[in-house]
């Protein structure tokens, strides 16, 4: 691999602290750098990712800072993390079933911990709580089965009663259509702020010499005798020795692009925010059964999250009878929500796989991987999945948390199945 870059633009990168605020406030903010810069991109690179969300940029930080890989490039065919990472609705928690799960989302939750430090730049991350309802005597048992598995991997989760529940959130409907039984609480769970993570991971990943290029989708691989030799762009050709896919819902197109076939399937996954009202409601709560979920956002909006459509479409507005089948649930909970008006409604498209766990994978083409299959729950795992796949593409084998999601699972039946869990 070519030696490490240094930033283009010469000056030191700014550290974002209390002092560098006070100074800047002193020059009436005129001497804030860009976050980033805005390259051509070169005609080599050792790594390309495609796809700037948050994965993409996490892979390239943790590529640029723990690897000895040099030149680095992030390709976003739009603007950076307009896809996904944009959309979500934020929740952060790896209380999932299954013990490799438990290890990938586990090294995640962790890296979210230290995550504003370790790259200068505030994500607001908020771990006030998950809470995941239990409506009827199969939820508690999924919820009691799950408890039991989290403690078996040393991940905290306490099973709380009805008035434990009513306690915590009081606007909740303990006993209409749905009847609330019980839930399972994640107390280090909760949420952080979309963009800060991108544009975070963005800032630190380019202060490390990593171009990041908007406005340059992907079109095509340059693949000879089974080896990826680069991409065809909507700039041009650029050659890479290895190449990182990170694109989301898009990921079967790059995958036919490149000769063979992903098992996703994409779908639209919406969701809302109410105007903003005072601080009411302090913790993240699902009820998974109705397939409603709420926050509430520091500036107030109540954020609500739907299902999946239950059909393969690339329309980033979900569907009609979703959004229909959201709101119902949601108004027999709380029953305040319908004094509120809904702000904005809007869709990303998620990818999604038969066991509902990510694929991170080698793939038929030499020095060509794939980081997909995220579906409705990849957010919270953007530092981990980025780390992995770091490391993975840097040492051409995949990470020993990474080595069950390869895509080989869907033929070997080695599958990860928290699709049965019905916690996703
Ligand atoms: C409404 C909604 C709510 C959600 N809520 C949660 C939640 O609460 N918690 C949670 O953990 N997860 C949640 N998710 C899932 C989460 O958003 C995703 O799993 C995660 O953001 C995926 O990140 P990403 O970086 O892989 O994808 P993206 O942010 O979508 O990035 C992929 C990028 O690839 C780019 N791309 C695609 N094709 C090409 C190409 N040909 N060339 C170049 N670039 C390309 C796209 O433009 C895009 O920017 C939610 C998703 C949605 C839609």
């Amino acid at each position: 691999m070519s030696a490490k870059p240094n930033r283009v633009g010469k000056k030191p990168p700014q550290k974002y602290s209390i002092f560098s605020l006070a100074h800047q406030a002193m020059q009436k903010h005129t001497g804030w750098q860009a976050a980033w810069r805005s390259p051509e991109p070169q005609a080599e690179y050792d790594v390309i990712i495609v796809g700037g969300g948050g994965h993409g940029l996490a892979t390239a930080y943790y590529l640029a800072k723990e690897t000895n890989v040099g030149r680095i490039a992030v390709l976003e065919k739009g603007w950076l993390a307009g896809g996904n990472t944009a959309r979500n609705t934020t929740i952060i928690r790896s209380n999932y079933l299954c013990d490799e799960s438990a290890k990938l989302y586990g090294h995640a939750h962790q890296l979210w911990e230290g995550l504003s430090q370790d790259i200068n730049y505030n994500v607001m991350f908020s771990p006030r709580g998950v809470l995941m309802l239990s409506h009827n005597v199969h939820d508690q048992q999924v919820a009691a089965r799950h408890f039991h598995a989290l403690h078996l991997n040393g991940i905290e989760s306490h099973l709380l009663g009805p008035e434990e529940i009513q306690e915590k959130v009081p606007l909740l409907n303990m006993h209409g259509r749905y009847p609330v039984l019980g839930g399972l609480y994640q107390p280090r769970a909760g949420n952080a702020h979309h963009n800060a993570l991108a544009w975070g991971y963005a800032r630190a990943a380019d202060q490390m010499g990593v171009d990041i290029i908007e406005n340059c989708g992907v079109t095509g691989f340059m693949i000879k005798n089974g080896v990826v030799k680069g991409v065809k762009t909507v700039k041009g050709v650029i050659r890479a020795s290895k190449v990182g896919v990170v694109a989301a819902g898009h990921s079967s197109v790059l995958a036919e692009m490149a000769g063979f076939k992903m098992p996703l399937e994409s779908m639209p996954l919406q969701a809302f925010v109410s105007e903003p009202v005072k601080p009411c409601f302090n913790t993240v709560v699902m009820s998974n059964s109705v397939h409603v979920y709420m926050s509430q956002s520091d500036k107030g909006e109540l954020v609500i999250g739907a299902g999946s459509d239950n059909y393969v479409s690339y329309t980033q507005r979900g569907s009609f009878d979703l959004t229909d089948c959201t709101i119902s649930p949601l108004i027999e909970l709380y029953p305040f929500v319908s004094r509120l008006r809904m702000l904005r409604q809007w869709a990303g498209i998620v990818d999604i796989t038969k066991d509902r766990s990510p694929i991170i994978t080698k793939t038929p083409i030499e020095n060509l991987y794939f980081n997909c299959g995220w579906g409705t729950g990849g957010f919270k795992a953007t530092p981990g999945s980025g780390h992995v796949f770091a490391h993975s593409i840097a040492a051409g084998e995949m990470h020993k948390i990474a080595v069950p999601f390869g895509m080989d699972r869907f033929t070997t039946g080695a599958l990860i199945n928290e699709a049965a869990a019905v916690m996703h």
